[in-house]
């Protein structure tokens, strides 16, 4: 009977921890649930579709994802936000929690989908993947696939240029004749590409190249007697009679130039916050206080932006390097080179260790720090606490076709990867097409549109995969803050001293240094009960000492005089000690219970006999 009653307890905690992890794969060579809901990772999705997915990645694992629309774009759009974490393991809003949102630029639609990828990642290996099952049970992911959704939505459906749309579609009168987005780029030869037009013309400053797959401008110097052509522009008719061909195109502002923090007029124009898209974005992040991360998806450049605390104010303090040991060199290893002030050290190294860890992961990818300007990542850093991280995904094809290893690609470069590489297909050939305004012209000599800016199909799962497995890691060093070890000595008759040590292993805190100075964190708390006798609570001359030598500094953190409650913040990879003085004459009968609550480092609790 007490055997069983035991087993039922066992089950109850096992229950406590997130459903049993029942597909347990162990096999790197078989699946991990990836067959359990089959997406095409090789093409882009238009917003109905892209939403779709979403929806149905729900109804599948209801008990790991919700969705819900944080508010609708201007023209109309729902902005669907996943929520997912392992409902009966607790609230999403009571665990730390990363943000991710991709596609801030509409073109930018790579973002879309390596966002999507780290949705359906989490939520179909949750029960074959040990990693993921543990970062869901104690931690919270939003996404937010697509930010511009009108743009977004616009940029893979229709022909576009690989630039455009960019911006919400807030109208603008870009050619100031008083109407607004009245001259758009459009497909005039009806091939599904957005390329650039070209008449023959005896005057004209370019030829085509001797392949026919370019035009190419003409040397002063060269004597040339073929056929001259003359720039028009981008694709598309005169649409307002004013002789130029689509110079109003669709769209506004610059989103990411729309945030608060540092705002200015000249690159955000109108008002922070102007555009309901990075509005309603914004609402949701302040609101959830449990945002300790947040990623931006954008392209291109193959870049990890970071945002760092500011630069030192006060004079840099004395530093001692402990670390004899000659360190083994790593291509991998960032360090910013710029000083801080002491309150913000923490918040500097943590982005040193995220940044090199991201560097690992991503490969060819290089770190930059992020700008102001009302860009995201400063406002969600400097306002919010967020550690940021804004990706520039995708590089045009360097790492590819590179072939002489300038880090350029050249047209010859770009010509031989689309034809060995892609079978051909990514260059739109010049070719005649008969214009309703301009007669006879010619159309191409530019790259296709998910070519440049978004990878052809084939390599979106590359660059998706790669992605999930830094944001994952992220997840996964959200802080855990526990009980370790603790002693007990006899420090007078009837005086007993406890030290309890409380470790965090993970490399973010329960709070940014910033959060600490805005003062928009929950601290950190224990509370302590005693079976009997007294605990003296700590008094002014009990306060820690200050660290004074540099051998206290770098090796003894002093132990916290601790008394019935006691709030710290606990920082990443660190432990504290916490000192207990009580009082008893029944050392025997007398324990000590301890309960912490973290509001982002989970709860944890530890009962000590003081013999
Ligand atoms: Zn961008």
């Amino acid at each position: 009977m007490r055997k069983q009653i035991i087993l039922a307890v066992a089950c109850l905690l096992c229950l406590g921890s997130g459903w049993a992890q029942s597909k347990k794969q162990t096999n790197m060579g078989a699946p991990h649930g990836e067959t359990d809901f089959v997406v095409n990772w090789k093409r882009y999705y238009n917003y109905d579709e892209w939403t779709q997915i979403m929806k149905d990645l729900q109804k599948k694992y209801p008990n790991l994802c919700s969705i819900e629309s944080i508010g609708k774009s201007r023209m109309g759009r729902d902005q669907y936000v996943l929520t997912i974490t392992a409902k009966n393991t607790g609230k999403d809003t009571e665990k730390p929690a990363v943000w991710v949102d991709g596609a801030i630029h509409g073109n930018e639609v790579n973002g879309i989908t390596c966002s999507l990828y780290l949705a359906w990642y989490l939520l179909t290996r949750y029960d074959y993947d040990e990693r993921v099952y543990e970062a869901l049970n104690r931690s919270t992911v939003y996404i937010l696939p697509g930010l511009n959704v009108d743009a977004n939505d616009s940029y893979v459906r229709y022909p576009n240029t690989e630039n455009n749309p960019r911006e919400p579609f807030r109208p603008l009168d870009d050619d100031k004749d008083g109407l607004y987005d009245d001259d758009m780029t459009e497909d005039v030869d009806g091939d599904g590409e957005l390329s650039v037009m070209y008449a023959e013309d005896p005057e004209g400053e370019y030829r085509l190249s001797k392949d026919g797959m370019r035009f190419v401008r003409i040397d002063k110097t060269d004597w040339w007697e073929g056929t001259r052509f003359r720039r028009i522009g981008n694709e598309g008719y005169d649409n307002d009679g004013d002789g130029k061909m689509a110079e109003d195109d669709l769209g506004g502002i610059d989103p990411n130039r729309n945030f608060p923090f540092d705002f200015t007029k000249v690159d955000g124009k109108s008002y922070p916050l102007s555009e309901p898209e990075t509005r309603n974005v914004w609402m949701f992040m302040k609101d959830h206080k449990n945002i300790l991360v947040d990623f931006n998806y954008h392209n291109i450049g193959k870049l990890i932006m970071y945002m760092m605390p500011p630069k030192a104010t006060k004079p840099a303090q004395r530093r001692y390097n402990m670390n004899r040991t000659a360190e083994k060199p790593d291509k991998y290893a960032f360090k910013w080179d710029t000083p801080v002030d002491p309150e913000y050290a923490h918040d500097k190294a943590v982005q040193e260790r995220i940044v090199s860890d991201g560097l690992f992961i991503l490969k060819d990818y290089t770190p930059e720090e992020g700008h102001a300007y009302g860009e995201t990542l400063a406002s969600t850093y400097y306002m919010l606490g967020a550690y940021s991280y804004l990706i520039e995904l995708w590089n045009s094809p360097t790492s590819y076709a590179d072939t002489n290893n300038d880090g350029y690609v050249d047209d010859d470069e770009f010509a031989r990867w689309v034809e060995l590489d892609l079978g051909g297909d990514g260059w739109v050939k010049p070719h005649q097409v008969e214009h309703p305004q301009l007669g006879k012209i010619w159309i191409g000599g530019t790259s296709k549109k998910h070519i440049g800016r978004t990878p052809p199909g084939r390599y979106i799962e590359d660059e998706a995969a790669r992605q999930c497995m830094f944001v994952l890691h992220c997840i996964n060093q959200l802080p855990q803050v526990k009980f370790t070890t603790h002693t007990v000595r006899q420090v007078a008759p009837n005086l007993y001293q406890v030290e309890v040590n409380v470790t965090n292993d993970k490399i973010y805190p329960t709070a940014s240094d910033r959060s600490v100075l805005l003062n928009r964190y929950t601290p950190d708390k224990i509370t302590a009960t005693l079976s009997s006798g007294t605990l003296v609570e700590p008094g002014k001359s009990e306060k820690p000492e200050e660290e004074t030598g540099w051998f206290r500094a770098n090796y003894i953190k002093p132990a916290t005089a601790a008394g019935k409650e006691v709030t710290f913040r606990m920082q990443g990879q660190s432990t504290e000690t916490f000192r207990y003085t009580i009082a008893t004459s029944n050392p025997k009968g007398t324990t000590l219970r301890l309960s912490l609550n973290s509001a982002n480092g989970g709860k944890d609790e530890v009962t000590i006999k003081l013999q």
